[in-house]
């Protein structure tokens, strides 16, 4: 497959802290926190203009599912603009407790487990043809899956139990893993799930569900987790043999590498001796370089990401950390506790550690520790400055950009529009639905003519430009502040 499309869905974790005794149960939180969202959508599961869906489900994790994508800085951009929307929803959020005498701050983390222990996911989305023989898929996408946490894992700050000391390790998602693959994604909570939803051709494609990942506060993570596994598939599809690293036990794998920093917990491979992750990793990457100088690079990302890859390796194998702490969260974030654990002399069971590795996550920008770190140029970041903004308001080049087309211009008309994935149409119209199975689109004749029926201005509005659609923000806003664009003027506080 020469170009692929990728989304990513984000489950945030939400808290209430009031000035004093209890804060707002997470369900009230919620619909406090979608309260725009189902004003401007008449319900809780909505499509914005940027192409993405806002979903609040049943339990009181809110989801972004991004738009689809079919480039990786799009992704990533697409992706953190969720967090920007979520944080201006917490902002509106508290502005609405306030007013009804409530107390204290509203915090929205992009993480994978809430201190009572409950875990929630970052899904990643892959399209793949369907003569992709699953079992040949499987063998060698689990084995790089259950080790792909030493160079993307979030990091975790763990507390001491009955038989371990405190600790800190790789992943936050790798210890609510149950199953390699199946078709439950929450009950058993698989790696791989086989659900069968193309949002495509199913008769040529599958799009494929991994749901083993931690999210990721670092951009430049982000495109080695995404790269990686884009450049895996790519072997998979194009018949390199790689059958070499199968797992006896992946869910015992997962957990047994995520608590030893070192990398060199050694794990059962089936047929051969005991692998650890790093040669698991090094043995992928290293065929994904030969694979890429026989090929050649098919996206303008390739190199760096084979950088990455390569230089999170060496890091986690010398053990000199120095080397990614500014590109892999789990090593900025590892490099971060240990300042604080120094500077107050605090042992890694300590509460305040814990503490931390939260607020790592906030994503408020002001309040947020990456986002304060890498303001300070402690973190790298692969996206330009004003990206995210833009994103907030502007679909990627795929089927996204009709669909938020639709959305938008059916606003501005004051219609109602219901759209999916794949389906588009004016509520009052329902016969001039339009069906779009290829993602891949940018134009089509019949959305053109659906938004023609709203009128003659139609047209005109959607040739609108960017600019010109800031202006007229109102058409767009989901919350007051979500057409602001530029970062704030700042008082920096102190990090630690
Ligand atoms: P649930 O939230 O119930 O788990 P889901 O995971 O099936 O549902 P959504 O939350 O709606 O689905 O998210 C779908 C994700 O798949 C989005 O990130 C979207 O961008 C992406 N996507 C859409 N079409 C395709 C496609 N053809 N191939 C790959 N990814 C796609
Ligand atoms: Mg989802
Ligand atoms: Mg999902």
């Amino acid at each position: 497959m020469d170009r692929r499309i990728f989304g990513v869905e984000t489950e945030f974790g939400i808290s209430h802290r009031p000035v004093e005794g209890r804060g707002l149960p997470p369900d009230e939180l919620a619909r406090y926190l979608f309260r725009p969202v189902v004003e401007f959508g008449r319900s809780s599961n909505i499509f914005i203009p940027n192409g993405s869906r806002l979903y609040l489900d049943v339990g009181s994790h809110p989801e972004y599912a991004s738009a689809e994508c079919a480039d990786l800085i799009d992704l990533i951009a697409n992706e953190n603009a969720g967090d920007r929307i979520m944080h201006d929803l917490a902002v509106a959020a508290e502005k609405a407790i306030h007013l009804d005498g409530f107390s204290g701050q509203i915090y929205v983390l992009k993480n994978n487990v809430d201190s009572a222990g409950n875990s929630y996911g970052s899904h990643e989305n892959y399209l793949i043809p369907r003569t992709t023989h699953f079992r040949r898929l499987s063998g060698i996408l689990l084995p790089f899956l259950v080790t792909r946490q030493i160079i993307s894992g979030a990091g975790r700050v763990v507390p001491a139990t009955d038989e371990t000391e405190a600790h800190f390790a790789f992943s936050q998602r790798a210890d609510h893993m149950w199953e390699g693959i199946s078709s439950a994604t929450t009950r058993a909570r698989p790696i791989i799930n086989t659900r069968d939803e193309p949002h495509s051709d199913a008769a040529t494609h599958r799009r494929l569900h991994v749901i083993v990942g931690d999210s990721n506060m670092s951009t430049t993570t982000a495109l080695l987790r995404y790269g990686s596994t884009d450049l895996v598939l790519r072997m998979i599809e194009a018949g390199v043999p790689i059958g070499d690293y199968e797992l006896e036990n992946p869910i015992s794998a997962i957990r047994h590498i995520s608590h030893d920093i070192t990398g060199h917990a050694a794990v059962r491979v089936r047929g051969a001796e005991d692998h650890t992750a790093v040669q698991i990793q090094r043995g992928l990457l290293q065929r994904a370089q030969r694979f890429v100088a026989e090929h050649g690079a098919h996206h303008e990302h390739v190199e760096t990401v084979l950088e990455l890859w390569e230089r999170a390796l060496e890091s986690v194998e010398t053990g000199d950390h120095t080397l990614i702490d500014h590109d892999i969260d789990w090593a900025i974030k590892k490099r971060l506790v240990e300042e604080v654990a120094d500077a107050r002399g605090l042992e890694m069971g300590h509460r305040r550690l814990e503490q931390v590795d939260m607020a790592y996550h906030d994503v408020n920008p002001d309040r947020g520790l990456f986002h304060m770190l890498r303001r300070r140029g402690r973190a790298t970041d692969v996206l330009d400055a004003g990206a995210v903004t833009e994103a907030m308001i502007t679909p990627p080049a795929t089927r996204a950009a009709l669909r938020g087309q639709v959305v938008s211009t059916a606003r501005a008309y004051g219609a109602q529009s219901t759209v999916d994935w794949v389906h588009h149409k004016l509520t009052d119209r329902p016969l001039d639905a339009v069906m779009l199975k290829d993602p891949f689109a940018v134009v089509d004749s019949r959305i053109d003519a659906l938004l023609d029926k709203l009128g003659d201005r139609s047209s005109q509005l959607r040739e609108r430009t960017l600019d010109e659609r800031r202006g007229s923000g109102a058409s767009l806003a989901l919350t007051d502040r979500y057409a602001l664009l530029g970062e704030p003027e700042r008082d920096e506080p102190p990090l630690i």
